[in-house]
């Protein structure tokens, strides 16, 4: 089984239900274990102005899935949540990034690990931070603790709300 971290994000249509059923989603995956999931966090959208504040949350999942594979499950579920691949950035009732997935550093087409932009993210490297016992290095070196110091999280608040994992 591999270590895969999954963010989850969401700003449409009751984010925090979408939220949920994403994590029921990812605990019913074939072959993985979800271990544990962050608090929900609330966060100023990225992208065109005027959109609604973003819910954020990071999972961790144990996983025999290859990352293609998982990246396929976790497209599925984001289109049964009615995700429409509209506007670079616009708003969504699902999103799920694979952040990182074991040691594995990779890039094709479909696929980059780390996910590019995981090291500029608030929304990801406090929820990450959040879920780890140790701190949690990349396999550039860099680690999460001090990545998150760099990221001031001005926009960032943790609701205080727990996804269930059971
Ligand atoms: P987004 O609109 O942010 O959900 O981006 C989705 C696109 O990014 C898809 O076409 C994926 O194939 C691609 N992608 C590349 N790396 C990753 C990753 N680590 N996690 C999720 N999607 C990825």
């Amino acid at each position: 089984m591999n270590p895969a971290y999954v963010a989850l994000g969401s700003n449409l249509d009751d984010p925090a239900a979408q939220l949920r059923r994403a994590i029921r989603a990812l605990r019913d995956l074939p072959q993985t274990r979800l271990e544990r999931a962050s608090s929900i966090y609330r966060s100023t959208a990225v992208g065109p102005p005027g959109q609604p504040d973003y819910l954020n949350a990071v999972a961790l999942l144990h996983t025999a899935l290859p990352p293609h594979q998982l990246l396929d499950a976790l497209q599925a579920i984001e289109r049964r949540q009615g995700r429409e691949r509209g506007e670079r950035w616009g708003p969504r009732t699902l999103d799920l990034d694979l952040l990182l997935y074991a040691e594995q550093v990779l890039q094709d087409e479909r696929l980059s690990l780390p996910h590019p932009r995981l090291a500029e993210r608030d929304f990801v490297l406090y929820p990450l931070r959040e879920i780890s016992d140790t701190n949690l290095v990349l396999p550039d070196g860099r680690d999460i603790e001090s990545l998150a110091r760099a990221c001031p999280g001005n926009s960032l608040v943790n609701t205080g709300c727990r996804l269930n994992t059971d």
